[in-house]
């Protein structure tokens, strides 16, 4: 792959930005530093776009812009054209038996959501949903509404069950056989962890799960592995899965939702609307067929033809060498994070760390050496000692290295991690652990080592800012704090 090249297609690497750093350096006499691109180190929140992407944006409305299955004149039926033959393209590319089976939404939300609606409604009282301790948000909360639903209106208790994470930040799969039970009708569970980055092994779990229970319907957020890795429906055997097109070089605005057919031809619709019927008359209505039962409303026709294109740019690349390329620089940020002694790193190949009762005493484990790239996709999340991730993503932001801190929506996890935020006011007081957030690296297709090398000097940076410069270890030496951190 032409790194090179692939960079060229992005036109956000051409703003260049000055350094504080370098600022620094050129006021104390040294020569003049060039501007610097920035180092983009937040894709698992959302990529950047090549220039074919936002070309088809200008395009579709330029050229070829009306409403979709509508109207009956060449423009809107060209835009339909254009509109479901990036369904067809979508199908294909997850491994999907029928272009029917690829409902749009405007994200991996709104796909989770519409299924935890759907498919929920139906729950009975004493019916069980298992989701995992690593969950985003958006695998957590449609879920707990659902709950909060039945039980206000008709009295039917759901329970919400949590696999668990083992020390090295992978699902615990020997707990599979006592949480699933005859009443667990979801299980939903994240292909790839938007903050540990572990893979989750999705066939073995659909099998183990469908030879235990009650044959539940299986969803599996895919949000951070489509477009990163291979991903085929067929070959999960899952029943439904959700992704975004913003998290692989697509808009922003368009979600996928991938459903079994047979399922999805029974399932109700979630939001009613034009284009989602059949007729309508003023006592009811008869709904469309699949797909279109699902997308109540004018979509993002701009969007959706757009994000044509950056399947055929992913394509174009080889999900092989992407996920090659995108490992390489995750093995490589993994080695030098953790050679520093005062960074924890969460997940899978790494120094994961689990309190052994959370957040209040901790457990260091042994390193984990044997594997990473295998378990893990292109997400780092760490904490340096002692200073709060929005601290180093700020000071970071002045070395134009852009990477994302807070909870990643996966407060949950955090929790679980140790890193909930301070209960108590001592514990507000103990700026060593009791953050309540991380900070995240993840990567991109466009990332170079380069890149991985600013973000290790700019955490020196970092430390200089708080004058921790490596002197202060707290694994080794809990009690002693530097005078400039004490409140
Ligand atoms: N699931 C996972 C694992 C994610 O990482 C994210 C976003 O970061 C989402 C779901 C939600 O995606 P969106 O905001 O596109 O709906």
């Amino acid at each position: 792959m032409n790194l090179i090249k692939v960079r060229s297609e992005f036109p956000f690497l051409r703003r260049k930005y000055q350094t504080r750093n370098d600022l620094e350096l050129t006021q104390r006499g040294r020569t003049s530093f060039a501007k610097k691109p920035l180092a983009y180190l937040d894709n698992a929140s959302t990529t950047q776009k090549p220039q074919a992407v936002i070309d088809a944006i200008v395009d579709a409305y330029t050229n070829h812009y009306a409403n979709i299955h509508r109207g009956v004149y060449d423009l809107s039926v060209e835009a339909t054209d254009l509109y479901e033959g990036v369904r067809a393209k979508v199908a294909k590319f997850i491994g999907a038996k029928d272009s029917k089976e690829i409902i749009f939404t405007k994200n991996t939300t709104e796909s989770i959501n519409l299924l935890a609606y759907c498919q929920g409604q139906s729950l009975k009282d004493g019916d069980e949903i298992l989701l995992t301790q690593m969950e985003h948000h958006s695998n957590i909360v449609p879920f707990q509404l659902l709950a909060e639903r039945l039980k206000t209106n008709d009295k039917r208790q759901i329970k919400i069950k949590y696999i668990p994470i083992t020390a090295d930040g992978r699902l615990d799969m020997s707990s599979l056989d006592r949480l699933v039970t005859k009443k667990t009708k979801i299980v939903s569970l994240t292909l790839m962890s938007n903050v540990l980055g572990t893979i989750n092994p999705i066939k073995e779990i659909v099998s183990r799960v469908r030879s235990l229970g009650s044959k539940p319907i299986i969803i599996v957020d895919a949000a951070q592995a489509v477009g990163h890795m291979k991903v085929d429906v067929s070959e999960l055997d899952c029943d439904f899965l959700a992704f975004s097109a913003h998290k692989m070089y697509g808009p922003s605005g368009v979600g996928v939702l991938w459903g079994k057919q047979e399922i999805l031809e029974k399932m109700p619709p979630f939001m009613g609307g034009g284009d989602m019927i059949l007729s309508v008359d003023f006592e009811k209505t008869t709904f469309a067929e699949i797909p279109w039962k699902f997308e109540a409303g004018t979509p993002s026709i701009a969007d959706v033809i757009a994000f044509g294109k950056a399947i055929n740019f992913v394509e174009k690349l080889g999900l092989e060498n992407i996920r090659k390329h995108e490992m390489e620089l995750t093995d490589y940020a993994l080695k030098l994070l953790s050679s520093d002694s005062d960074i924890t790193i969460y997940g899978p190949g790494s120094q994961t760390v689990i309190p052994a009762k959370a957040g209040i005493k901790r457990k260091i484990l042994d390193r984990v050496e044997n594997d990473n790239a295998g378990a893990r996709g292109a997400v780092v999340a760490f904490n340096v000692d002692g200073i709060h991730p929005h601290d180093v993503a700020s000071i970071l932001s002045e070395e134009a290295v852009a990477i994302r801190s807070g909870h990643h929506c996966a407060q949950p996890l955090m929790s679980v991690l140790g890193i909930d935020p301070p209960a108590t006011p001592e514990q507000a007081q103990d700026l060593r652990w009791r953050t309540g957030a991380a900070c995240r690296v993840s990567f991109g297709i466009y990332n170079t080592k380069e890149e991985v090398d600013r973000l290790i000097a700019g955490l020196r940076k970092v430390r200089q800012v708080f004058r921790l410069s490596g002197h202060w270890d707290t694994r080794k030496n809990l009690t002693q704090k530097p005078s400039s951190l004490v409140p």
